[in-house]
């Protein structure tokens, strides 16, 4: 059942082939650098690409923009308490801008930290305290075979040897990532939960949700745990972060807005130290970082993103896209929020020094104005990860005649993937971790 229809449109073309032949090559074959003007369908991410609804343009046209006590600040608390279940709420400008007043404030040099898997920004701040993020992923997580129900939960068999390693006075943080945005936005289960709440009570660790997609995640709970079939999304969410400390969120993802972010905790004494390192890097406790506007947008959105009817509908979109490809052919694996592609599988000629994943997001890009990203071998030098292209779904975004035409330019992929070329490294930029955003690339005729 689709939960909304259209108010406002944004006109979108796909440009001629020669045209988009000519773009891919000027972008040095990285489609970070093509014009979002110049894609048909752009799935490059999930993250503050939504619309917004009615309610959320109407709440930001309404908000004021007071620098200290505003009432959208109210309006955000109170959303926060409602649907989270957290009585302080610290705003930052995304959820990066979050993790650092979050982690920043936990953590100390020579830490350790458990998480399912560490998203990249994560990773990143977790690693800027000089400390250690490990992750802890079932052994399903990447496994494309797997049927697994709750891919994306934490192993606490890895997590326990983390802690028999380095000892509990060294992992002061447990953190959960729902949905594991990783390991290909797979769900965890609240059982899961429940039990790392158990077990950060044991080593005495702080147990930190990461809440990016916590709707899209209760979703998942109530069709595939059991215990949760007659349970409703809002009361799911609430009961799956009730076991954490503190939430860090991205306003981006089911905060449904194109900006901002927040901690969220029950802690006064966490709340104030996290308030301090606020003020210094995002901006006074009551905006942190947001215009008074988009704060409003926020407030309405994470009520909406619990909404059955909204949550229902993404998820199942989603779904339904990545069963279109799958019967087109592709080995796909499907999460909440996108739809991940096996190019290593597309294109067998390929090996992983050409980049088969970025030779295929090019390919979607050239046969079909398709926008999606590599997250493989030249998004993640060194490692052997598989070789994944994401096409993220914005939320309330796209219909089922876009995602038909997603699955047809796949499918003239297909029919001449044989010729498909790779591509190699014509500038390295000088942090190789952040290469794929900005490096430019030629075809190597194989
Ligand atoms: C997007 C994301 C973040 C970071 O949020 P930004 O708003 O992009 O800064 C952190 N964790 C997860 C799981 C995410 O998906």
């Amino acid at each position: 059942m689709v939960a909304y229809r259209t108010k406002m449109v944004e006109r979108i073309t796909l440009p001629a082939r020669e045209q988009r032949e000519r773009t891919l090559a000027e972008a040095g074959y990285n489609v970070f650098n093509v014009p979002a003007a110049e894609v048909y369908v752009d799935l490059l991410t999930d993250s503050g690409t939504g619309a917004m609804s009615d309610e959320q343009w109407a709440a930001l046209v309404r908000a004021d923009e007071a620098y200290a006590g505003s009432e959208c600040f109210d309006r955000l608390e109170s959303a926060v308490a409602d649907v989270m279940g957290f009585e302080h709420v610290i705003p930052a400008h995304q959820g990066r801008g979050a993790e650092n007043v979050l982690y920043g404030t936990l953590l100390s040099a020579g830490d350790v930290v458990p998480n399912n898997t560490h998203f990249d920004t994560t990773r990143a701040h977790v690693a800027n305290q000089d400390a250690d993020p490990v992750d802890c992923p079932v052994d399903e997580a990447y496994d494309f075979e797997s049927d697994a129900a709750f891919g994306g939960n934490l192993s606490l068999d890895r997590a326990r040897t983390v802690v028999d390693e380095v000892g509990p006075e060294q992992v002061p943080v447990v953190v959960q990532t729902i949905t594991n945005n990783s390991a290909a936005g797979q769900p965890v289960s609240v059982e899961n939960t429940r039990r790392v709440r158990a077990f950060a009570d044991e080593i005495d660790a702080t147990f930190v949700i990461d809440a990016c997609r916590f709707a899209e995640n209760a979703y998942f709970v109530k069709q595939r745990e059991d215990e949760f079939a007659d349970a409703s999304i809002a009361e799911i969410a609430r009961e799956q972060l009730s076991y954490a400390d503190a939430v860090v969120m991205s306003g981006k993802k089911d905060g449904l807005v194109n900006a901002g972010g927040f901690v969220a905790t029950d802690d006064p004494d966490l709340f104030e130290r996290c308030k301090q390192r606020a003020i210094l890097y995002e901006g006074f406790p009551t905006y942190g970082g947001m215009a008074g506007r988009d704060v409003a947008a926020m407030a309405v959105g994470l009520r909406e993103a619990v909404e059955e009817a909204y949550v229902a509908d993404r998820v199942e979109q989603v779904r339904e896209f990545g069963s279109l490809l799958g019967e087109a052919g592709v080995p796909v694996a499907t999460g909440g929020h996108a739809v991940y592609l096996d190019a290593g599988a597309v294109l067998p000629h390929l090996s992983s020094d050409v980049f088969p994943g970025q030779a295929l997001v090019c390919e979607l890009y050239r046969e079909g104005g398709v926008r999606g990203v590599e997250l493989g071998s030249f998004a993640f030098p060194e490692t052997d990860r598989p070789e994944l292209v994401r096409l993220a779904v914005p939320r309330r975004t796209y219909h089922r005649e876009h995602f038909d035409h997603v699955v047809e330019t796949v499918e003239t992929v297909l029919e001449t993937r044989s010729e498909v070329d790779g591509l190699r490294l014509a500038s390295e930029p000088s942090i190789p971790e952040l290469r794929h955003f900005t490096a430019d690339l030629e075809p190597v005729q194989t």
